[in-house]
C-alpha cells in the first residue's frame, strides 16, 4: 500500500482524559492524527485538541476500544456530523447503535476493524488486539508509524498472552493502572462490585501492571503513561509510586531509563514529542 512516510517526522501524544469520566487520546504528526476512543463531549475534544492547536478537521479517524459510554460517548456525534471514520470491531459497532445513551449513531462513518489484521490510516500502521473486559468486545491498539511502536491497552481484565506480546513490542506504551488493591478492598465500593472489578474481566491494579512492567522491561521502552485511573480507588501519586517502585527494584531508573507519566480523569495530559 502507497502511503506517506517521513522517517524523521515528529510525533505527539497527549490524552484529552482519561478514566471511568470518559476516555480519549490523541496521537498525530505536524499535519494529522487519529483519536483513540472518544467518550467525553464534542465541545470538550475540541476545545482540549485545539489547546495544542489542533482542529478536528485534521483527525482522520477515532479507533474505539470497546462500548463502555466511558470510551464512546462522543463517536456518534464525530461519526456523523463531523465525518470522521469509525474504527471498530463488527461487535463494538453493534453495541454502539444499540446504545441507549449515543446520539447520532453511527450510519455512514463506520469501518470494521478485524483483531490481528493490520489497516493503514496515512503514516500509521494499526492492528487490534484482543484485550479481556466485561463488555461486548475489547480491542487494544499496536501503532507502528516511522521508527515507532506504540501500544496502548486499556480496561484489562487481565493481561494475556496477546496482550503482553504487544505490550512488549511497544517503544511507546499507555497501559491501565485503574486501582490500588488495598483501597479498593477497603473502599466502600459493594462486594459484587469489587469482584467485577478483579474478576479478570474487570480492570488492572496498580500492583499487576507495576509487577508486569518490571517483569517484562526492555530497553526499547521509552515512554510509559499508566491510564484509567480509578477515581475512588487510586490517585496519580500512589500509581505512579507503585510503577516507579517496582521498576527500581529491578534496577530500572525511571526518568533517565524509561519515562513514566499518569494521565489524569478529565485532564488534558501534558503533550509528548517523540
Ligand atoms: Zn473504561
Ligand atoms: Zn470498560
Amino acid at each position: 500500500m502507497q502511503y506517506e512516510l517521513f522517517p524523521s517526522e515528529r510525533f505527539s501524544f497527549f490524552s484529552l482524559s482519561s478514566g471511568s469520566c470518559g476516555n480519549s487520546y490523541y496521537l498525530g504528526n505536524s499535519r494529522y492524527g487519529i483519536l483513540i476512543d472518544a467518550g467525553i463531549g464534542p465541545r470538550v475534544i475540541k476545545k482540549r485538541l485545539a489547546h495544542y492547536g489542533i482542529d478536528f478537521s485534521s483527525i482522520m479517524a477515532i479507533l474505539v476500544t470497546h462500548d463502555h459510554y466511558d470510551h464512546i460517548k462522543s463517536v456518534g456525534y464525530l461519526g456523523e456530523k463531523l465525518h470522521i471514520p469509525v474504527y471498530a470491531t463488527r461487535e463494538v459497532h453493534k453495541a454502539i447503535i444499540n446504545h441507549p445513551l449515543v446520539r447520532n449513531s453511527l450510519n455512514g462513518s463506520t469501518i470494521y476493524i478485524e483483531k490481528g489484521t493490520p489497516f493503514q490510516i496515512k503514516d500509521f500502521q494499526i492492528t487490534a488486539f484482543n484485550v479481556p473486559h466485561d463488555s461486548v468486545d475489547n480491542s487494544g491498539y499496536f501503532i507502528r508509524f516511522g521508527n515507532h511502536r506504540f501500544t496502548l491497552a486499556t480496561d484489562v481484565g487481565t493481561i494475556t498472552d496477546e496482550v503482553a506480546y504487544y505490550i512488549c513490542k511497544a517503544n511507546h506504551l499507555v497501559i491501565e493502572s485503574n486501582y490500588d488493591e488495598e483501597m479498593l478492598n477497603n473502599g466502600r465500593y459493594p462486594y459484587p462490585l469489587k469482584q467485577r472489578i478483579t474478576s479478570g474481566s474487570g480492570h488492572l491494579s496498580n500492583r499487576q501492571t507495576a509487577e508486569f512492567l518490571a517483569n517484562n522491561y526492555s530497553s526499547d521502552l521509552r515512554n510509559i503513561w499508566l491510564c484509567h485511573l480509578s477515581g475512588d480507588n487510586n490517585n496519580p501519586e500512589l500509581a505512579y509510586q507503585t510503577v516507579e517502585t517496582h521498576l527500581n527494584r529491578k534496577g530500572i531508573k525511571v526518568g533517565e531509563q524509561v519515562s513514566l507519566q499518569v494521565l489524569q480523569r478529565n485532564i488534558l495530559s501534558s503533550k509528548t514529542d517523540f
